[in-house]
């Protein structure tokens, strides 16, 4: 039987064995073997070797409420009981769909009054995907059928989000995007702005939008999906001013907006939603991670009423088995109360966020560091051999972020590399202390990488 208590080594032999890891070269892997987690609490890993590891990505950017909470293991354990399964097809429903539901609406900003579950993040945008180009046939326009979205963005990883999504190395497995997916450049200033003002350079990508509405042809174009500030992408921030402007885009050409809030959702930015933190009106919001701080898969479009009371008028043929799965609700509502009784999202907005951002900035006085970005409870630095001109290293992109990745892997710091920026995305229960550690952790991982790359000579410009 494997359990907890095997060896390191044989765990890590039957896992390369049997196990297909994403986003992941298995063959590499399995030379190493993978760390094998055994148990968490609060911001804590423990793996099985015994070392306690800090997760500064909070898993992949979900566990917002931290880990190891029994009340969301006792809700799922007496709604399993209750009724483990029902489906929410067919004119019927259950309490759990219900209340998460009411709960959501009442969370979400405007009129997004209306919840479409799913089973995470990407099949969320799948249903967006069908969803604005449903309301646009209901409405007498089917030829609306473009959804313009931004290089580099991250919407999920099936064959619909990875189309929304701007990673070229994913559109190159499985010949991707879908028809009808069109991309405008991302807003990412450090490392494409050049000369340029930040706000100036915010603007021309925003006006990107426009230029390629015209391109296309309004009377084709569906929607512009964006994440208020890309996370995958390398948490990147775009410049004041930016968001206004494919808001008045948007509402010139008549364009559905969606928001991808999958990481910003529920606390990450320091209000329940970046869009908030950021002043953005969407039509639809995607939504995921945060919704159950991971505990169990569950995602969602919230709807506004101007796009439900279309869909409304029709049979909108799209479902999952787990729509709205009793035991992800129930645990969902659980999280929700969890983060809105003690206080966590306030306590981040006003104590822990702008301390961590205090200390966040504080390690751009590192010979290593070219830029330092903070919203809330996501952060990024750029690594760089030159910080005075933002320069990108000579070796290939991605080199030297996985040195420095590797050095905090090594210092039990789960900080993840985007090409050469560091990112973290710590549970919102993180403490100051164990913010302070994680900044200790982080510049000592920090200084080693700098003397491995000096020493391999890969400290050079590119
Ligand atoms: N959208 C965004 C912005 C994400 O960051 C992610 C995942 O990282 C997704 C969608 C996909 O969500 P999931 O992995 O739950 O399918």
């Amino acid at each position: 039987k494997i359990t907890n208590h095997l060896p390191t080594a044989e765990l890590q032999a039957i896992d390369a064995a049997h196990h297909m890891h994403p986003f992941t070269a298995d063959g590499e892997l399995k030379q190493k073997g993978a760390r094998v987690i055994t148990s968490a609490k609060g911001i804590w890993l423990k793996d099985s070797e015994g070392e306690q590891v800090l997760d500064a990505m909070a898993g992949l950017w979900c566990v917002n409420i931290g880990y190891g909470r029994d009340e969301l293991a006792d809700v799922a354990a007496r709604q399993m009981r209750e009724l483990p399964y029902y489906n929410t097809f067919f004119q019927t429903t259950h309490v759990p769909a219900i209340a998460l539901a009411q709960k959501l609406a009442e969370l979400a900003p405007g009129d997004l009054n209306h919840v479409f579950y799913a089973n995470g993040g990407s099949d969320a945008n799948d249903t967006n995907i069908r969803m604005v180009r449903t309301y646009w046939a209901e409405k007498g326009q089917p030829e609306r059928e473009v959804i313009i979205s931004r290089w580099n963005a991250y919407h999920g990883s099936t064959i619909g989000g990875t189309s929304l999504g701007g990673m070229k190395g994913m559109h190159g497995q499985g010949s991707l995007p879908i028809p009808g997916i069109e991309f405008i450049d991302q807003p990412n200033w450090y490392a494409e702005g050049g000369d340029t003002d930040p706000e100036a350079f915010g603007l021309e990508r925003a006006q990107q939008l426009e230029a390629k509405i015209k391109e296309i042809g309004p009377e084709k174009v569906a929607a512009f999906i964006g994440e208020p500030v890309q996370g995958a992408g390398g948490v990147i921030v775009a410049p004041d001013g930016y968001w206004a402007e494919i808001q008045r885009i948007c509402r010139k050409y008549d364009i559905l907006l969606i928001v991808d809030e999958v990481i910003t959702g529920f606390g990450r930015t320091g209000n329940w939603f970046g869009s908030q933190t950021l002043d953005i009106k969407p039509d639809i919001m995607t939504v995921a991670k945060g919704l159950s701080s991971g505990y169990v898969p569950i995602g969602a479009s919230i709807v506004s009423d101007k796009v439900a009371d279309v869909l409304a008028a029709t049979e909108f043929n799209h479902g999952y088995t787990y729509s709205g799965h009793p035991v992800a609700c129930a645990v969902a509502l659980e999280n929700l109360r969890i983060l809105q009784e003690e206080g966590i999202v306030d306590r981040v907005r006003e104590d822990t966020a702008p301390y961590l951002a205090e200390k966040w900035h504080s390690l751009a006085d590192h010979p290593f560091v070219g830029e330092t970005k903070i919203v809330g409870m996501m952060a990024s630095l750029a690594l760089t051999p030159d910080k005075s001109k933002r320069a990108p290293f000579a070796a290939d992109t991605g080199t030297v972020g996985y040195i420095t990745r590797e050095r905090c892997f090594a210092n039990n710091l789960i900080m993840r590399h985007v090409g050469d920026r560091m990112i973290i995305s710590p549970p919102l229960v993180i403490t100051r202390a164990e913010i302070d550690t994680l900044i200790e952790r982080a510049r000592k991982s920090l200084d080693e990488a700098y003397e491995i790359v000096k020493e391999k000579g890969l400290l050079v410009a590119g």
